[in-house]
């Protein structure tokens, strides 16, 4: 009876040793940041901690989806996302559960992440940032023309703007800001001159648009600047030479400051792996890896006091840091409904 009850004994710690083992060791993440290079971030996380990444890739509405299908069996730990409305609606949706670290809270600023509840538990963290630029043939348009998101409406730029389809979410999201920022009735003017001055109805990627530009098909265009960078930093001729043509404006610098969106993380609302997943996010955090996504992928560090070195970044901005927009990040996506009534309005398609 005694040695079975020890074998028993023992069998139970071997269990409960696995288990924690288990624990230890696995973060299951869902990412819709398509990026190749990120695999560099992960390697280094599970070389630093032992803990192994498994990985799920889709974009973020195929992640929310997923998220909110497999409820509380979802083996889901941590959640990369690109965009702040993405954010804002995966906590209105309760995909989310709120976290405390003191590492994420001193790193990223208040403004790029979410708001605590009143425990103050914060649902998601911004880690990347991408600035929402103009970007213009340098040879025909004079910088002080475009050098504010208004004057892409002004009638003086007709038929010269070439702008990806409204309801993409970076194009939401700016237009979200800029509801915050001007007010609605002014945001839908801006929205009626934006579409009055198009140079063709909204097609491709942001990309394109600074293609377009590039191959006189268009004057001005509005990307994210990591596309801009990818460019100026292509082993491809064919880019360099596009880069070359267009000289880009971080707008508004006089004034509210350039609309900046987000990439970041949330720990998920139904995690197995709650503190793998904060030591994941934390070390997304980290001056290391904050460094790589300025340097892998174009974007800034949305921590505080990272230092960095990029050169296609440094010539897109001269060297200098630029005025970034200070609005609370989730404001674009509480506006997103607005903006979409707007857009049907303004038969921004
Ligand atoms: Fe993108």
């Amino acid at each position: 009876m005694i040695s079975s009850l020890k074998a028993l004994f023992a069998v139970c710690l071997i269990a409960m040793a696995g288990a924690a083992a288990a624990e230890e060791q696995v973060v299951n993440l869902y990412s819709a940041r398509h990026y190749a290079s990120d695999e560099i971030l992960y390697n280094g996380f599970t070389k630093a901690t032992g803990i192994k990444i498994n990985r799920v890739d889709a974009d973020d509405a195929g992640i929310m989806a997923r998220l909110k299908a497999e409820g509380s069996a979802s083996p889901a730990d941590v959640i990369l996302l690109v965009d702040a409305a993405r954010f804002y609606r995966g906590e209105k949706d309760g995909l989310f559960l709120p976290v405390r670290s003191k590492v994420l809270e001193e790193a990223i600023p208040a403004n790029l992440r979410a708001k605590p509840d009143a425990n103050g538990g914060i649902e998601w963290f911004g880690l990347s940032t991408r600035a929402r630029v103009i970007v213009y043939a340098k040879d025909k348009v004079a910088r002080e023309d475009v050098d504010t998101y208004e004057k892409l409406a002004d009638p003086k730029n007709k038929g010269k703007v070439c702008i990806r389809s409204g309801s993409h979410p970076y194009n939401l999201s700016l237009f979200g800001a800029i509801t915050e920022h001007m007010g609605e009735p002014q945001a839908e003017t801006w929205l009626k001159g934006v579409v009055a001055n198009m140079a063709r109805a909204p097609k491709g990627g942001d990309t394109d648009q600074i293609k377009a530009v590039a191959a006189g098909e268009c004057e001005i265009a509005v990307s994210n600047s990591y596309y801009l960078a990818r460019l100026m930093r292509s082993d491809k001729p064919a880019d360099r030479a596009v880069a070359e043509k267009v000289a880009v404006v971080f707008p508004n610098q006089n004034s509210w400051g350039t609309h900046v969106n987000i990439a970041g993380g949330a720990v998920a609302r139904h995690a197995k792996h709650v503190d793998n997943a904060i030591r994941f996010l934390e070390y997304l955090a980290s001056p290391e890896a904050q460094n790589y996504f300025a340097n892998g992928n174009n974007e800034w560090p949305a921590a505080r006091g990272v230092k960095f070195d990029n050169p296609a970044l440094n010539t897109m901005t001269g060297g200098q840091p630029f005025k970034s927009e200070t609005i609370h990040i989730s404001a674009v996506g509480a506006n997103m409904v607005k903006v979409q009534q707007m857009l049907d309005r303004a038969g921004f398609r």
